[in-house]
């Protein structure tokens, strides 16, 4: 057996019930085999099984009180990756669904992400069981105290600093960062993505949908295509979704859907620049679900249905497709019916949305496709860029965030395309994203010896 394939079986066999986890290892691993035999130094060292095991897992206890006086207790995870090439560094996920195996999945990616992007950031990952959706905001911000008040004792601006995910956003950082200011009494910038007043950075709302658009428009660019007049399918309607449609709209294509976990909307007019601040004060003020949109602007509605659903049972046709929901939310026979209906990109602005069959759907049909860990790495590069800002005790321009976004997103994807080509897959995004993030941890984890 291969050093790779002994890794991958010693994954499932050691941790049988976390499949989102074996998914992630299977993905990335499968595309390191040549640099086994390019690295023999990585092998000796046995760097492949070392970094398939967090540093540190941490699980906790986080009682609450709702308002009605009942006394509630989720469960709250941070798996503390790989800091090789920096400090801990990724989001922090709320949602019913949140276990182990899906923190696991999403730390494990965060360290090739975070290493694509060119800044100092190890990989982490946190979150709870806790679903902030239907809550009081009193009740959000109690859930929030009682998080922080176990994690903030593993947390630090040089150890490990969280951001937002799934059911994550400006809110919750602010009762995460208020309530670790107050017991640490200190000011430092131990989250991001907070709010520009205490030390948030232009641009890091938009950064994750706007970077994936900028991944699109390179990967488009190889051949010679951009995104004017182009029909775009985004999936979700939350923090990614909401800016990668600004930014669509803003290089000329046109958006036609959008969803929650309750239905999808098509709207075949577009959802233009006005349609989409409606949108975002339905989902950031007023906390509502997707399909009041289509009552508001008589759009379709599809109850219970995803994008991808809807996509392939209307048989609508779309030239650019950027899942921004949920992992596994494209499975192949969604995929195959979007390589049918004429999609010729796929940028993932979620992650790990597309199954492994939908990946291989994909690749075989030409599609550019764009996985995750590079496409939405804008996200941690604008917090790697807020932290930068927090230690020089500046703020940064928008001009300024923004320009450093868009070269960030141009050089992850040069340094996918390089690399897929000097292994011998050209045009293979995954291989060259997993390949470049995974040779500069493995290289820092040598030079430590063993640690
Ligand atoms: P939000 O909570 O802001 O929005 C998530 C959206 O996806 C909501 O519309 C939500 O619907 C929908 N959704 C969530 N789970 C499901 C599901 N099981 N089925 C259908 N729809 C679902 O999260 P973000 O926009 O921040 O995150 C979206 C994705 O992007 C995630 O995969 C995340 O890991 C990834 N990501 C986020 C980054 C960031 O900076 N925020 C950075 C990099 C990646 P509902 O409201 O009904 O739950």
């Amino acid at each position: 057996m291969s050093v790779i394939k002994d890794v991958i079986a010693k994954v499932k066999q050691t941790d049988p019930d976390q499949p989102e986890f074996h998914q992630a290892v299977e993905e990335v691993m499968e595309t390191l085999e040549p640099t086994t035999k390019r690295h023999p130094e990585f092998v000796k060292a046995n760097i492949y099984e070392r970094i398939v095991e967090p540093e540190r897992t941490i699980m906790f206890r986080v009682p609450w009180v709702d308002d009605k006086g009942n006394v509630r207790v989720n469960r709250g995870f941070r798996v503390q990756f790989n800091n090789a090439i920096g400090p801990f560094k990724g989001g922090l996920r709320f949602h019913s669904s949140v276990n182990l195996g899906i923190i696991k999945f999403l730390g494990f990616e965060q360290i090739f992400k975070n290493s694509l992007t060119t800044l100092p950031m190890g990989g982490s990952k946190g979150g709870s069981d806790f679903d902030p959706k239907g809550k009081s905001d009193g009740e959000v911000m109690r859930f929030c105290q009682a998080f922080t008040r176990e994690l903030f004792r593993h947390i630090g601006p040089e150890t490990d600093v969280p951001a937002g995910d799934i059911g994550v956003g400006g809110r919750e950082i602010g009762y995460m960062f208020g309530y670790y200011k107050k017991i640490r009494n200190e000011h430092t910038g131990v989250l991001t993505g907070k709010a520009l007043e205490y030390g948030g950075s232009l641009v890091r709302p938009e950064a994750t949908g706007y970077g994936c658009v900028y991944f699109a428009a390179e990967m488009l660019a190889t051949r010679k295509l951009d995104f004017k007049g182009k029909i775009v399918a985004i999936s979700g309607s939350g923090n990614v979704a909401q800016y990668a449609v600004e930014k669509v709209n803003q290089l000329g294509g046109k958006v036609i859907t959008l969803c929650d976990s309750n239905a999808t909307i098509m709207d075949e007019k577009g959802i233009d620049p006005k349609k989409l601040d409606f949108v975002l004060d339905l989902k950031n003020v007023k906390r509502g679900r997707i399909s009041e949109y289509a009552d508001k602007f008589k759009a379709a509605c599809y109850e219970g249905k995803s994008a991808w659903d809807v996509i392939r049972e209307q048989g609508i046709k779309i030239d650019i497709a950027l899942p921004c929901a949920t992992q596994n939310e494209i499975n192949g026979k969604n995929a195959a019916a979007l390589v049918k209906n004429g999609c010729i990109c796929v940028a993932e602005g979620a992650n790990m949305p597309s199954s492994p069959e939908a990946v291989k759907i994909f690749q075989e049909n030409n599609v550019l496709y764009g996985p995750g860990k590079a496409a939405n790495a804008g996200g941690v590069a604008t917090s790697g860029l807020e932290m930068s800002q927090n230690s020089q005790k500046l703020s940064w321009t928008r001009e300024e965030v923004d320009s450093r976004l868009h070269l960030i997103m141009k050089s992850i994807h040069k340094a996918c395309v390089e690399t897929a080509e000097e292994y011998g897959r050209k045009g293979d995004y995954v291989t060259g994203a997993n390949i470049a993030g995974f040779t500069k941890v493995a290289k820092a984890m040598l030079a430590y010896g063993i640690v």
